[in-house]
Order: structure tokens, then C-alpha cells, then sequence
């Protein structure tokens, strides 16, 4: 099957390829872009792969009158601007010594060596200008039946870098088969390597992670980290069993991270992922609201609407109870709903503390009212 999605025709790629194999090398698009398209699901971003150096890559884009950004000339990779889409382009290479979290690079010829030094075979196919896929590792059959595999031997490819534990859970969550299951053999490489989750950072094991629970059913992945002792390395104290549930109320309800991790309990994650101050505050509320069982529509009013939805459904997870159509036009309701009472209408009379005190204490008795009180007889009491 040749790939025909517009991502490739469109003239911003073409005229990449046009401008390469004019100066005598090669081009490909490569990785998620190439896997994404074969099994029909959206193309975030398009990465290629070349043999010119990456020094000629900024020249030869540079000539074209195209804006190319030098990302990470170490490892190879240029960003080159073509029709205000941004294609990461890195020359082929192979990894000659690496100490479980970074690689020395040394540039090479040949998309082959490129490919092996890639994680999983599905992650490895090239494609031409054309759309043909280009497969030297055996990642079209892969793809095809949905088998998330290492390249080569599993046990030295996450010695290499063991960021790749967390990215095998990852890919098997997105692309793997649920019901042929997670492959066996890297599976036990994983779990025989989950000492080297300690020698990565913070940051990209949140990155990971969430990525990974973004995933429209992650249940299947994060049970096999379970069971094979990795989720407590990354989520200490975590149970995976209610995931599951959680992710059959979910319903159509779009996938959230934050959902997740919120069913999967333990510890709170939000230094340990070292997550951005907006997302650590809203999972860290959650959490809170969860342990102290606060009313849902509190939690619509006080900290929105999808706070509160993700509260209800890891609740009616726990209870297997879905939660109601009257229960979520309540949290709607009350997600709009606006104190009426302000400073102003308390002042001369209070002020300061004082004035903040009782502030507080109207929009107590107004919330446990179910946001119906009015302000005249707030004011009143
Ligand atoms: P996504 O849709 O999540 O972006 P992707 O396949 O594009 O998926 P990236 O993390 O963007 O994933 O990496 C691009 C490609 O680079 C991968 O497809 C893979 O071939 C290679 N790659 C990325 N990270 C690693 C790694 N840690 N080890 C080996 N190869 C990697
Ligand atoms: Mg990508």
C-alpha cells in the first residue's frame, strides 16, 4: 500500500523531497508519521530522516530561502520550515555508546543503520516521496497485526536507554492489540530492567506517563506495568485494578490523564512527574476532593466543570455506579453559577479579615443551599 495522505503530496513536502534528491541525497519521512498513516489514525508531525550532515541540511534549506533551526546538531536534527509546517529532519545514524539515557551519535549512509537504532518496528518504516514504504525491520508486519517489538535484542536495546520500558507501554497502549495482548518478550525485558527507571528524569518519565494514559483505553499496558512491578517504580503506591472500570464509565467521555491517574491512586505524582503548576494544582484538588468525598457540585463550582466530571466518573468507578443525567445537568448548573454577594455590599460595616470571614461563610451557606439563596437573604442572616 502506498501512503497518499495529504501530509505527504502537499507541496510544503514535496518541495523537501524536490530539494534533497535535486543536491543528490536522500529523504524519507520516517516513524510516527509513516506508522500513524498506514493504520489510518491523524499525523501530528512529520519527521524525516536523510544522509546529508546536518550542517548540509541547514545549508541546503538556507539556499531554498527556508527558515531552518539548528535543534539538536548532536544528535542531527535540523527543523526546517516549509510552507509554515515544521519538519524535523535528522540525518541517519547509529548509536555507538550509550549509558542508559543518552546516546553518542555517529552520523551514517544508510537508512538501515538508521532504522536499527530506532526502538520498535513499527516506529521504523521510511516512506518515500512517493508513498512507498520502505521496511528493514520487519515493522509492516508488526503493524499489522498491532505487535508492539523491539528491534534486535530487547534487553540491550532498554540497556541503551531505558526510556524505551515506559515507551514499549506506551506504543502498546496506542497501537498494540488488546486482545492478542502485550508482547512477551519485551515485556519480560521490561520488567527485568526496571531498575534503570531511576536514571531518568522526572521530567520525561510525566511525559511518558501522561502520554501514555492519554491513550483511548491504557488499562491493558498499565495492568501489564503492574503486574510486572513497574508502575510502582514510576506511580508509587498505585493500583491498576480500577482503571479498567474507570475507562468503561468513561464512555464516550474523551480521554484525560489526569482522570487516570486520579483512579490509579498512590502517591501524588505531581512532583515525582515534575508536571507543569496548572495540571500538578488541578490533579493535586482532585485528589483532595476524592479523599474527603466533597460534594460534586462544590467541586463543578469551585473548580469547574471537567474537575468535576473526572471526580463523578472515578467515584461511580468505585461504586460501579454510572454517574446520572440529573447528576451531570447539576454540574453544569453549577459550574455557571455566580455568588451574588461581593465586598463591597459587606463594607463599611466589615472589613479586612473580618470582611474575608464572613465572605466565606455566606458562600458556605449559599453553596449548601444548592447555589439558590439569595443574595437579599444572605445579606439578611
Ligand atoms: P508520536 O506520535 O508520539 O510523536 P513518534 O513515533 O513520532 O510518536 P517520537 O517520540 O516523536 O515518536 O519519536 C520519533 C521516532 O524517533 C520514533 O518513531 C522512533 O523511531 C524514534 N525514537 C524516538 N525516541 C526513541 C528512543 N528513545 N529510542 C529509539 N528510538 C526512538
Ligand atoms: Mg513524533
Amino acid at each position: 500500500m502506498r501512503i497518499t495522505d495529504p501530509w505527504l503530496t502537499q507541496p510544503a513536502t514535496q518541495s523537501l523531497f524536490e530539494i534533497f534528491e535535486g543536491a543528490g541525497h536522500q529523504l524519507f519521512c520516517v516513524g510516527g508519521c509513516v506508522r500513524n498513516a498506514l493504520l489510518g489514525v491523524a499525523v501530528a508531525d512529520i519527521d524525516m530522516s536523510t544522509d546529508a550532515r546536518p550542517e548540509a541540511v541547514l545549508a541546503l534549506a538556507k539556499a531554498q530561502g527556508l527558515r531552518a533551526i539548528p535543534t539538536g546538531m548532536d544528535h542531527g536534527t535540523v527543523t526546517v520550515l516549509s510552507g509554515g509546517i515544521p519538519f524535523e529532519i535528522t540525518t541517519f545514524r547509529h548509536d555507538t555508546s550509550t549509558d542508559g539515557r543518552h546516546a553518542t551519535v555517529a552520523f551514517s549512509d544508510s537508512a538501515k543503520e538508521d532504522a536499527q537504532r530506532r526502538d520498535f518496528t513499527m516506529n521504523a518504516l521510511y516512506c518515500d516521496a512517493q508513498g512507498q514504504v520502505i521496511d528493514h525491520v520487519g515493522g509492516r508486519a508488526d503493524l499489522d497485526t498491532r505487535r508492539v517489538r523491539f528491534i534486535g535484542d530487547p534487553d540491550q536495546r532498554i540497556t541503551e536507554d531505558y526510556l524505551r520500558i515506559l515507551r514499549f507501554f506506551r506504543f502498546h497502549a496506542w497501537y498494540g492489540d488488546p486482545d492478542q495482548g502485550i508482547d512477551a518478550e519485551g515485556l519480560a525485558a521490561c520488567a527485568a530492567h526496571g531498575d534503570g527507571l531511576e536514571l531518568l528524569s522526572r521530567e520525561r518519565i510525566g511525559a511518558e506517563m501522561t502520554k501514555l494514559l492519554s491513550a483511548p483505553d491504557p488499562a491493558p499496558a498499565v495492568a501489564a506495568m503492574g503486574q510486572s512491578g513497574l508502575l510502582h517504580r514510576v506511580m508509587p503506591g498505585a493500583d491498576a485494578g480500577l482503571l479498567a472500570v474507570l475507562v468503561h464509565m468513561e464512555g464516550t467521555t474523551s480521554p484525560d490523564w489526569k482522570r487516570r491517574a486520579l483512579a490509579l491512586g498512590g502517591e501524588d505524582v505531581a512532583e515525582l512527574w515534575r508536571l507543569q503548576k496548572s495540571d500538578a494544582r488541578a490533579l493535586t484538588q482532585a485528589r483532595a476532593a476524592l479523599a474527603k468525598n466533597t460534594a460534586l457540585p462544590e467541586l463543578a463550582y469551585r473548580y469547574g466543570l471537567d474537575m468535576a466530571q473526572n471526580v463523578a466518573l472515578v467515584r461511580a468507578a468505585m461504586t460501579h455506579e454510572p454517574p446520572s443525567a440529573e447528576l451531570q445537568k447539576s454540574l453544569i448548573k453549577a459550574s455557571q453559577a455566580r455568588f451574588p454577594v461581593k465586598a463591597a455590599d459587606l463594607m463599611p460595616g466589615l472589613e479586612g479579615a473580618a470582611l474575608g470571614e464572613k465572605l466565606k461563610q455566606l458562600e458556605d451557606r449559599w453553596i449548601a443551599s444548592g447555589f439558590t439563596t439569595s443574595k437579599d437573604a444572605l445579606l439578611a442572616e
